[in-house]
């Protein structure tokens, strides 16, 4: 057996040490080679619990945060999801796995073509891409099984997203300040409200509004113009 094999099944059983306990959710994250969607510089560290640089200051999920974060979606193969920061597309990847298709939305367009190339190299069919705002959710394409929220909100979950939710649907967001960050579970109930779980404690970049323009492309080009070759 090969490290990268090696490595793998070790994290795969961690995640599941740690709570994960979807075998669906562990055969999805099995599947998905990690290594395919960062960096070179980063390959040997694919499968630690890490979460790593993609390039415009933005990161790629550690592992852990991947699992937790789809099994709390409680997916069905039928289901019609939408996902908020594709950054390198491994999440949605993953999640291409488990449901029907995939709908998801980059602000960044460097990430975006990026995530596209690789997801098209892996012949990945059921993931529909949008280089825009995920703060106004997918308008034309709602209402949605589920929405998962891969960057943080401020204060609160943005109306547009609890608003393209299906009655009896999920939306999983990080919501908070860097530094107090939870992670919570919006479920639509049949009178149109949703109810509100906080699931647990955790870091991500925040949601930023409106397309990145080019100004704040090339400041975050010169910032680490190696890495960018690399992931871009
Ligand atoms: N799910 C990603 C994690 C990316 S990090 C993965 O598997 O790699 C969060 C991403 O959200 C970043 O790429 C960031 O550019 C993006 N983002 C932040 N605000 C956004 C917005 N309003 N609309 C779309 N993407 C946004």
């Amino acid at each position: 057996m090969n490290a990268d094999a090696t490595r793998k099944i070790r994290l795969i059983m961690y995640l599941r040490e740690k709570g994960i306990h979807s075998t669906d959710v562990l055969r999805a994250l099995e599947i998905t080679p990690r290594e395919a969607f960062i960096p070179e510089m980063f390959h040997d560290q694919a499968y630690e619990d890490l979460a790593l640089p993609i390039g415009r200051g933005q990161t790629i999920s550690q592992p852990l945060v991947v699992a937790h974060m789809t099994q709390a979606l409680k997916l069905d193969p039928m289901h019609k999801v939408l996902e908020i920061g594709t950054g390198c597309g491994y999440q949605a990847t993953v999640l291409s796995h488990l449901c029907r298709r995939v709908y998801t939305i980059e602000r960044h367009r460097p990430l975006f073509e990026n995530a596209n190339r690789t997801m098209d190299e892996l012949r990945v069919r059921n993931i529909t891409t949008l280089l825009g705002d995920g703060m106004k959710g997918w308008p034309a394409q709602a209402p949605f099984d589920r929405i998962i929220c891969t960057a943080a909100a401020r204060r609160e979950a943005p109306y547009e997203l609890l608003s393209q939710i299906k009655e009896g649907g999920h939306l999983v967001i990080p919501v908070g300040e860097p530094g107090d960050q939870w992670l919570y579970r919006f479920t639509k109930r049949p009178d149109g409200e949703c109810t509100k779980e906080k699931l647990f404690s955790v870091r991500f970049v925040p949601l930023l509004p409106d397309i990145a323009r080019d100004s704040e492309e090339e400041a975050l080009a010169t910032r680490d113009p190696e890495l960018m070759e690399m992931a871009v």
